[in-house]
């Protein structure tokens, strides 16, 4: 039987661009499968923020960090934490990742035309020790248009290659089979779904109009994670956080629904670490929603008190930005799946970023005159907007109010003011010194020592109920699904390995759905900006090796 292409990529993301782009640039003939509408190209890319993990960049050095791929190894291996028989291939590609991120990851992308925020921003910055969590330096680099300033290029490469004749897209073609002939997989079958208008991200119907059956000498699975299927998180979550919350927010569309992860594995494939994930705890509810229980993560500076539901500081160093999943597993324990951040309006208005494309049109707009515009507001508009609009915020000009505010937000007033008070007085009177005995406060000197976060991102330590500086504001902070750590399990050329170790023959993955590279480069947790990269290099290798091998 005749191929209809010499390789099948499945899923229209970031991954599956950077994959059908090398496999097009090698002259192969590529058919690209997305169970979406056109208007959705680009998959979860383009609702992201663009934030991308880069070493030793010309970014950090203006910024005066000092940065070497010895430090980015140590924070990723101390963040990854890699723990098991299955991290072979992961460790490998943490690795080779962070060789990437360290070497020509960006004058890759510069060359393409892609732009960088000059300020650079500090993710994930642990708290523990020198081989522990987090990043020791700022690595996050914003691309300038965001992730649709990143999706572009490739967008570009591939379209022009559709326009040679090399890549056939095709949407509405929802992969449910994978079969083999002669020892390899070649043939991809499944439903071709009702043409549908849906908005971008929104959800789209799931009328079946017909079948296809397709062949190829090599399949690239290019499918993206489980966040967006909550029944499949449930299914995964990990036994060291007890049990699954109860309410869970989304941070990422409906197709984000890991249904290809099961079909890969009926054709053989290995799923590893399954039940690492990528959760935040800083989870707000979109008071203007695109796709079902939209949430939008904060992504905060250090300065915010973070309280649990019964009003009590979390402890050291679980602080804004410090340890995404410790911070879980701490919430986890507490009884409560919600938490609060208590500040004001001088530390929201220079603190709160807010993750997404949409959230922040100036840099998404690359537009140099509204990026400088929001420095000059008291607080950003998309931010004020939530303080307006948001159901988890309560704005009020003391104390006692918000308390009542914050109460009556929930099931049970659970806030004692009297309590609260002495907290925030407790802890504003550490403010009056440079030097204290709250690590918080000294992690904001810290982090005022860095140059990016003393301009735009870190308020001076002051006291939070200095009346000049509010009012005062609590934001009720859920949990929000967004990223899957582990996934199909791939060697250093992307191919896809079964329970015996050999490779899966024909079958290739990248992006999201093999754990951003080798089944789950990031081990446990991330350093933030990892996962666009890891798209792109996962993408990039699978499609390099694809066309090599034909
Ligand atoms: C709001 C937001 C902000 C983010 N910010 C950042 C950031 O700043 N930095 C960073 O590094 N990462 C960020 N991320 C994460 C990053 O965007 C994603 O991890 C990445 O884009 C995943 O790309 P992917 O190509 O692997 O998968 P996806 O983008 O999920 O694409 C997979 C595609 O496969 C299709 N598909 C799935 N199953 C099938 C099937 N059976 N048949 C046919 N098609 C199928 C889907 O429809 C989809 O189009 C963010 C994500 C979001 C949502």
């Amino acid at each position: 039987m005749a191929y209809d292409a010499d390789v099948i990529v499945i899923g229209a993301g970031l991954a599956g661009l950077a994959a059908a782009a090398e496999l097009a640039d090698a002259g192969r003939k590529v058919i690209l499968l997305d169970q979406e509408p056109e208007q959705n190209l680009g998959g979860q890319a383009h609702w992201s923020f663009g934030g991308l993990f880069f070493v030793d960049s010309p970014e950090q050095r203006r910024m005066r960090v000092k940065d070497s791929h010895a430090l980015a190894l140590q924070d990723w291996m101390g963040t990854a934490a890699f723990d098991r028989e299955e991290d072979h291939w992961p460790r490998k590609w943490a690795e080779a990742y962070v060789d990437f991120a360290a070497g020509e990851k960006r004058a890759w992308l510069h060359d393409m035309g892609v732009r960088f925020f000059p300020v650079v921003g500090w993710a994930e910055r642990g708290g523990y020790d020198a081989q522990g969590h987090g990043n020791s330096v700022p690595r996050f680099h914003i691309t300038w248009g965001t992730g649709p300033g990143l999706v572009a290029p490739f967008e570009r490469r591939v379209r022009q290659a559709a326009a040679n004749g090399l890549v056939d897209l095709r949407f509405r073609h929802r992969v449910t089979g994978l079969g083999r002939s002669a020892g390899s997989v070649d043939t991809v079958t499944g439903e071709i779904l009702v043409p549908s208008e849906a908005e971008r991200g929104t959800p789209s119907s799931r009328e079946v109009a017909g079948e296809f059956e397709l062949r190829a000498q090599a399949v690239i699975i290019t499918s993206g994670g489980i966040g967006g299927n909550h029944d499949l998180v449930r299914r995964n979550w990990p036994k060291r956080l007890g049990k699954a919350p109860e309410k869970m927010l989304s941070g990422v569309p409906a197709h984000v629904d890991g249904l290809m992860l099961g079909v890969a594995e009926d054709a053989g494939a290995r799923l590893i670490n399954r039940d690492r994930m990528w959760h935040y705890t800083e989870g707000i509810d979109n008071w203007n929603p695109i796709w079902p229980k939209h949430a939008i993560r904060i992504l905060p500076g250090p300065s915010s008190l973070w309280l649990d539901a019964r009003g009590r500081r979390l402890p050291a160093p679980l602080w804004p930005g410090y340890d995404t999943l410790g911070t879980l597993e701490h919430i986890m324990r507490s009884g409560h799946e919600y938490t609060w951040f208590v500040l004001n309006q001088r530390i929201i208005g220079k603190e709160f970023a807010l993750s997404g494309s949409e959230q922040n049109p100036d840099l998404t707009g690359k537009s140099v005159r509204d990026v400088l515009q929001r420095g000059r507001q008291p607080v950003p508009g998309p931010v004020k907007a939530f303080m307006d609009k948001g159901a988890d915020f309560v704005v009020e000009n003391n104390l006692s109010a918000l308390v009542r505010g914050m109460n009556a937000l929930t099931e049970e007033p659970l806030i004692d003011e009297a309590d609260l008070r002495r907290l925030v007085e407790a802890r504003d009177r550490e403010t009056a010194n440079p030097f204290t005995k709250d690590l918080q406060i000294t992690a904001i000197h810290g982090a005022r020592a860095y140059l990016g976060d003393k301009l735009i991102r870190t308020v001076a330590p002051h006291p939070i109920l200095d009346p000049k500086a509010g009012p005062l504001i609590a934001v009720r902070l859920n949990i929000m699904t967004r990223k899957t750590l582990g996934g199909l399990e791939t060697d250093l050329s992307s191919r896809v390995l079964t329970e015996t170790g050999d490779p899966l023959p024909g079958v290739y993955a990248a992006g999201e759905t093999a754990g951003f590279g080798g089944g789950g480069v990031h081990g446990y947790r991330s350093l933030e900006g990892t996962f666009l990269g890891g798209c792109l290099f996962s993408g990039r290798t699978a499609g390099r090796a694809a066309a090599k091998a034909l």
